[in-house]
């Protein structure tokens, strides 16, 4: 999929960290700097592994958890520089859809209501205006005007995220994050949600943070990735040129273990298998943090590799970048062949 977007980034994200409290004294990183940007239009995909910290980046880009430092700017405003009423202002143009189409979602109200509680908080709709706008917004996620008064329980699983979609769009955000909002779903639904996100996000002109732990679903939906592993970038490129020739082992090893539609391939296909687990972030391995599951370690993997610019406008964070050869068939993950060199 290729969708331009515009130049400026409207979420320009430098050197986030997120840390939680663990016991008394002590922090554990789980967000350890990252850059990240996402222009109008664009969907940038942040995959990793569970454990990885793309969740917490989520939450420390949407000030849901506050950073312990970096910069995070929507639409050109610092949300890390502001507070209470404001804050909460600038929220209303970055909106977030859950996992979970079972729990978002409350019971004991309609889903007419539970469109129109972002209208409730943060406008001066009423009446006629809010249910016009509810009612909107049902028919853009393919539900009609009668869904309005019914109840969650009486929805699928696809169409519950269709109604969550319609919840954060109501208020016409501005960046949409999207946190593992397909995972729970069956491979259909989740393709026809998909499909609707990419129509909504062309159509309204959204920056979209696709949030998942599957790379098989990137494919279809972003414009670029970015691989996380233990709270730090390891890899950011544009889709096709990343799922044709991934530069770092972790995301080799991601795509490899990514299942392929058809079942011939992914009989055929070569998986590579990585070693151990992914180390604890309460105690984070000096050097490399993919050192010890990396096939390609070797002396220079003691010192941290940085996220550095490739010839081929990609960046990745491995010493070793230029002389792994990686290459993963083009078109389908058809074959891995992997040239260890040590
Ligand atoms: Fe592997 Fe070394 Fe690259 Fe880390 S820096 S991914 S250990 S080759």
């Amino acid at each position: 999929m290729s969708r331009p977007g515009s130049e400026t980034p409207l979420l320009r994200v430098r050197g986030l960290e997120v840390s939680y409290r663990v016991g008394v004294r002590r922090h554990m990183a789980a967000v350890r700097g990252i850059d990240l940007d996402v222009r109008a239009g664009e969907v940038v995909a942040l995959v990793g592994e569970s454990g990885s910290g793309k969740s917490s980046a989520a939450r420390g880009i949407l000030q849901l958890t506050r950073p312990s430092a970096g910069t995070v700017e929507l639409s050109g405003q610092e949300l890390t520089a502001i507070r209470g009423r404001e804050l909460r202002r600038a929220r209303r143009d970055a909106q977030m859809v859950f996992q979970d189409p079972y729990s978002s979602l409350d019971p004991s109200m309609t889903i007419g209501e539970a469109i129109a509680e972002p209208l409730v908080v943060h406008t001066r709709d009423r009446g006629d205006e809010r249910r016009r706008k509810v009612v909107e917004m049902l028919e853009r996620v393919g539900l009609h005007a009668h869904h309005a008064d019914r109840y969650p329980h009486e929805f699928s699983g696809g169409q519950r995220q269709r109604i969550a979609i319609a919840r954060a769009l109501v208020l016409r955000p501005r960046l949409l994050v999207a946190d593992e909002s397909v995972s729970a779903l069956d491979v259909s639904s989740q393709n026809q949600v998909l499909s609707l996100l990419s129509e909504l996000i062309a159509d309204l002109g959204l920056a979209c943070l696709f949030i998942t732990h599957d790379l098989a679903v990137v494919r279809s939906v972003a414009d670029r990735v970015a691989v996380m592993y233990l709270g730090t970038l390891v890899e950011q490129a544009p889709t096709e040129e990343l799922f044709a020739a991934p530069r770092h082992p972790y995301t080799a090893a991601l795509l490899s273990a990514a299942l392929v539609a058809d079942p011939r391939i992914q009989r055929t296909r070569e998986r590579i298998r990585l070693s151990g687990e992914l180390p604890d972030p309460r105690h984070p391995p000096t050097g490399c943090a993919f050192a010890g599951r990396c096939p390609y370690a070797a002396e220079v993997c003691g010192d941290v590799p940085a996220l550095r610019a490739l010839d081929d406008g990609r960046a990745v964070a491995c010493h070793r970048a230029e002389e792994v050869v990686v290459e993963l068939g083009a078109s389908a993950l058809r074959t891995t062949t992997i040239t260890r060199e040590r």
